[in-house]
């Protein structure tokens, strides 16, 4: 059976968000830790968080995904702004232990013309600094378009941070359909050696998080723009390659389609139904 579950909005606590995603048909959820433009987090509320532990493993949710606000630049010119990327990550990564062994995801940053190789060198260092040992989460980069001067286009970018980070097992990938497919990942006629690819540069076992989105856009614009599933350029029978593929078989599945929990519900049984 497929894991998987859309982004939901996290303003009314775990509970509530592992409620809505039992009501939708998802058996996981992703979550901002944070507005998403990056302001103070909430309290963690630790009756809530023990309360949505028991209620996941009696409705069988697993893998849930945070996912870093997407302002947050590591690798920005101003030190500021890279210290604040640093704080934020580092504080999120403290509140994801009480809900131990998920994963946390984040944008690995623009450059904005210092070079991708400066950035990289500045991402790696910023992830160096704040994981530890003992933590339970693995930390995600996810892949991008390649809008501006973002790093992490390139199955390239990704792994060189990774070569970069001392904690390697606390680190993974997450794939975003839309993105690699702006990208120039030809994830629609080519799926196969895209993920050859993937191996041979980063290593499948690294992939722990599909981040599933049909594009607005044509293959290769570097635009970034989301759309529903079977609305876009990739276009279903891409998405029901993707779920059967043997490659990718159990790794969790994140709608960030542009929908309401309706729509949300509507694309998770299309998928269950064309899963084989
Ligand atoms: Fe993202
Ligand atoms: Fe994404
Ligand atoms: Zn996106």
């Amino acid at each position: 059976m497929l894991r998987i579950g859309c982004h939901l909005s996290s303003s009314k606590g775990f509970l509530h968000m592992g409620k809505e995603a039992v009501k939708i048909g998802a058996n996981t959820f992703q979550f901002f830790t944070r507005n998403p433009r990056g302001s103070k987090a909430k309290e963690i509320d630790e009756k809530d968080v023990e309360a949505f532990l028991v209620f996941s493993r009696e409705h069988g949710i697993g893998q849930i995904l945070a996912h870093a606000p997407y302002t947050l630049n590591p690798c920005s010119k101003e030190e500021k702004t890279r210290e604040f990327a640093l704080m934020t990550m580092e504080d999120d990564l403290k509140r994801m232990e009480y809900i131990p062994g998920n994963c946390y995801n984040f944008h690995p940053g623009s450059h904005v013309g210092q070079g991708a190789k400066e950035g990289i060198r500045m991402i790696s260092e910023t992830l160096n600094q704040i994981l530890k040992e003992e933590q339970t989460t693995t930390v995600l980069l996810e892949t991008m378009a390649g809008k501006g001067t973002e790093v992490g286009r390139s199955f390239e970018e990704l792994q060189a941070i990774l070569d970069r980070v001392e904690l390697k097992s606390h680190m993974g990938v997450c794939l975003d359909t839309c993105h690699v497919y702006d990208g120039e990942y030809d994830i629609v006629n080519h799926l196969d050696e895209v993920l050859e690819q993937f191996d041979k540069i980063i290593g499948l076992d690294k992939l722990k998080a599909i981040h599933m989105n049909d594009s607005k856009n044509p293959f290769g614009s570097h635009k970034d723009r989301h759309e529903k599933i079977g609305e876009g350029s990739l276009g279903v029978d891409a998405f029901e390659r993707i779920i059967n593929h043997p490659l990718l078989r159990g790794i969790p599945i994140y709608l960030e389609t542009p929908n309401e929990l309706e729509g949300y519900a509507k694309e998770i049984a299309l998928l269950r139904q064309l899963e084989r």
